[in-house]
């Protein structure tokens, strides 16, 4: 009938301009971040007010209810050529709720409670289309080259959600991406860590660190753990770690080959750099694969290549992961059988605090800022 089709052409008009209007409330009204204006020290982070970023048409807007500290931030804050755009809003492990979905997203729904996969890759290039999107050369990171989580909102591709349960907090959801991510492309997509397999963690007391054990001993290997202090050491064991070695008092390549009988591990996880490399090749066995991340410590390190061969060692490097792997490990996260290590969580605008306690090496596990002063705690 007319009248009805009338009404309810009025009643769609109605609840548009009602979502329109919702949409500019948003975008106006502005929220509270963590920015810096240049790089350089702690100092520079500000907790002021910015406009709530505006997404296109492939985006959606999340309300952040936590986000995880990374490394990574740091040193974006520090000196990386990388970062932009400035003012810069740091955080690239973000676990919230949906509040806007652009015209053209398809996938995911306003109230929906993602966490974003930190890797916005191009999906054109030859590594994209192989399935390689960790190895794109035109791939950039939440918070890194975009404004991160590190505020009330953030804007990411759509393509980056991956779904939540209520099974698994905000605060254990941002702990996940980027140190279970390289984790497990590590251990499991490049090492193909088997049971039985005799696993070195260094840095067990690190976001990946924590991460790497956990994966470790669910895929049925035995862990050796290194850590700073016995404090750290103690909650690795409590891991699951068979033998741990405070790296700072000891060679820990001569305590694996004495636990092992002067075998060695099947690998070593390593992601400290020039420090250890060293002591990382030494602790390998025969047939042994060293893979690593990072190199907090330094870019350069000596290897025997006449030892290499003769035990025919394998060096892998590994970067990050795909989401993909990321939508695997929250399934295992929320069955409970991969559990973030949370240090402490702070409200957003104790970042800086953050920073310090990161730089400083005193967690164990992730740091999560929180928005809105949700209660944060602090942890052993
Ligand atoms: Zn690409």
């Amino acid at each position: 009938m007319p009248t009805r089709g009338y009404a309810g052409c009025s009643a769609f008009l109605i609840m548009g301009l009602m979502v329109n209007s919702l949409k500019c409330w948003v975008r106006k009204i502005p929220m509270k971040a963590i920015v810096f204006y240049e790089q350089g020290g702690i100092d520079k982070l500000r907790y002021e007010e910015v406009p709530v970023p505006a997404i296109d048409s492939s985006e959606i807007l999340v309300k952040v209810k936590a986000c995880s500290v990374n490394h990574l931030d740091l040193r974006a804050r520090r000196d990386r050529p990388e970062v932009q755009p400035f003012p810069h809003i740091l955080g690239s492990d973000i676990a919230g709720e949906v509040v806007e979905v652009a015209s053209d997203v398809h996938t995911v729904d306003v109230g929906a409670h993602v966490v974003l996969s930190p890797c916005i890759p191009c999906e054109q290039c030859p590594d994209c289309l192989n399935g390689d999107e960790n190895l794109c050369d035109f791939q950039e990171l939440l918070g890194f080259q975009t404004n991160g989580g590190y505020a009330e909102y953030v804007k990411a591709p759509a393509k980056n959600a991956v779904l939540i349960s209520g099974a698994l907090g905000y605060a254990e959801a941002s702990a996940i991406p980027t140190a279970y991510l390289t984790a497990w492309h590590m251990l499991v997509t490049r090492a193909q860590i088997r049971a039985g397999d005799d696993v070195l963690i260094l840095s067990a007391g690190s976001g990946v660190g924590s991460a790497g054990l956990q994966i470790a001993k669910l895929c049925g290997a035995r862990v050796f753990a290194t850590a700073s202090t016995d404090k750290k050491l103690e909650r690795a064991r409590r891991m699951g770690a068979e033998l741990t070695i405070n790296y700072t008092r000891t060679d820990f390549s001569e305590a694996i080959r004495a636990e092992t009988g002067g075998r060695g591990v099947d690998v070593v996880f390593e992601h400290v750099g020039a420090a250890t490399w060293e002591q990382s090749v030494a602790s390998l066995a025969k047939k042994g694969r060293l893979v690593t991340c990072g190199v907090t410590t330094g870019n350069m390190g000596q290897i025997n290549i006449r030892q290499m061969y003769q035990k025919q060692l394998t060096i892998m490097g590994s970067a990050l992961g795909t989401t993909s792997e990321l939508r695997t490990i929250i399934r295992l996260a929320e069955q409970g059988k991969l559990t973030p290590v949370i240090d402490r969580v702070l409200p957003l605008r104790a970042a800086a605090e953050a920073h310090r306690i990161l730089e400083a090496r005193e967690n164990f596990g992730k740091i999560c800022l929180q928005p809105d002063d949700i209660g944060h705690t602090t942890g052993e």
